[in-house]
């Protein structure tokens, strides 16, 4: 991936753990690499479709004068989340925070925090058998966009499907969906789930009727085990209303517990 660098911005702010800082004020000087692929902008040599780099400065210094951090760790990671909200065209940056002149009363040149950031990529499926079914899933997708740190990709077209598990209730659609975002697994299902309850989900019978269920498929290459959290989604590759939505959408993903991608659990599944 091309990468654009800035080097040495200077920034007059008031990060610190010393009250003194906090109202003096001292230089920090920040640099970052931003990983963005530059071919689109090259060929036709328009700023529009590159990431404009005096605009990138313009935030860092605008996020660091407005704010107030005790630690240049917390500086260094709100920072990044800001640009990487900001600017979709950056797909992982490496960001650094010097601060030349720290109050330890040694001779230290400067001390700096430097870290690395990307967009996690989540696979979801998700699925209605309750009213007004396309609108609900509509309305899902429509406000996981609305987070300020996720960002939908791909939607894949909407299925009917049969009950699965408890069979005595309406029929299903379901599909799947790529997401960006800047959340964590754990996170990112605590935004899912608040959704699933401001569209009206009750939860009442395990696998039961629901307005709108939203999983997580896969979660990049994370295997998560936890109470509340089971990546990739514990039953995908033998539900054909998982499987055949992520055709659509990414055939070329890989399941990262059976080592196998979407397209090869389908049509396992199929032959099967
Ligand atoms: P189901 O999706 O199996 O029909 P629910 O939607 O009622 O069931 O989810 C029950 C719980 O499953 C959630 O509260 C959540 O904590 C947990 N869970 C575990 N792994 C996942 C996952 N990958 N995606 C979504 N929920 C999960
Ligand atoms: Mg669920």
């Amino acid at each position: 991936m091309d990468c654009i660098n800035i080097y040495d911005l200077l920034v007059f702010a008031n990060h610190g753990v010393l009250k003194e800082e906090n109202v003096l004020g001292q230089k920090f000087v920040v640099s970052v690499s931003l990983y963005v692929d530059t071919r689109e902008a090259s060929k036709d040599d328009d700023v529009d479709k590159t990431v404009n780099y005096a605009e990138v400065c313009k935030l860092i210094t605008n996020h660091l004068q407005s704010n107030t951090y005790k630690l240049i760790e917390t500086a260094a990671n709100e920072t990044a989340k800001a640009i990487l909200t900001a600017f979709p065209k950056i797909y992982e940056l490496e960001l650094e925070i010097k601060k030349p002149w720290a109050p330890v009363h040694l001779a230290i040149d400067s001390v700096s925090v430097k870290i690395r950031r990307k967009r996690n990529v989540a696979y979801i499926g998700f699925g209605s058998n309750m009213g007004d079914r396309k609108k609900y899933l509509q309305d899902a997708i429509k406000l996981i966009n609305d987070d300020e740190l996720s960002y939908v990709d791909k939607v894949s077209s909407f299925i009917e499907t049969k009950p699965y598990g408890y069979t005595d209730q309406d029929d299903f659609l379901n599909g799947a969906a790529k997401v960006y975002t800047l959340r964590d697994a754990h996170s990112f299902l605590e935004l899912l789930s608040d959704i699933e309850n401001k569209l009206g989900r009750v939860r009442q019978i395990h696998w039961g009727p629901r307005t709108v269920d939203l999983d997580i498929l896969l979660f990049n290459d994370e295997i998560i085990n936890s109470e509340k959290l089971i990546v990739p989604h514990i039953e995908m590759h033998k539900r054909d209303f998982v499987l055949k939505p992520m055709m659509e959408i990414a055939p070329e993903a890989v399941h990262p517990v059976l080592n196998s991608t979407v397209s090869a659990l389908y049509y396992k599944l199929n032959e099967a």
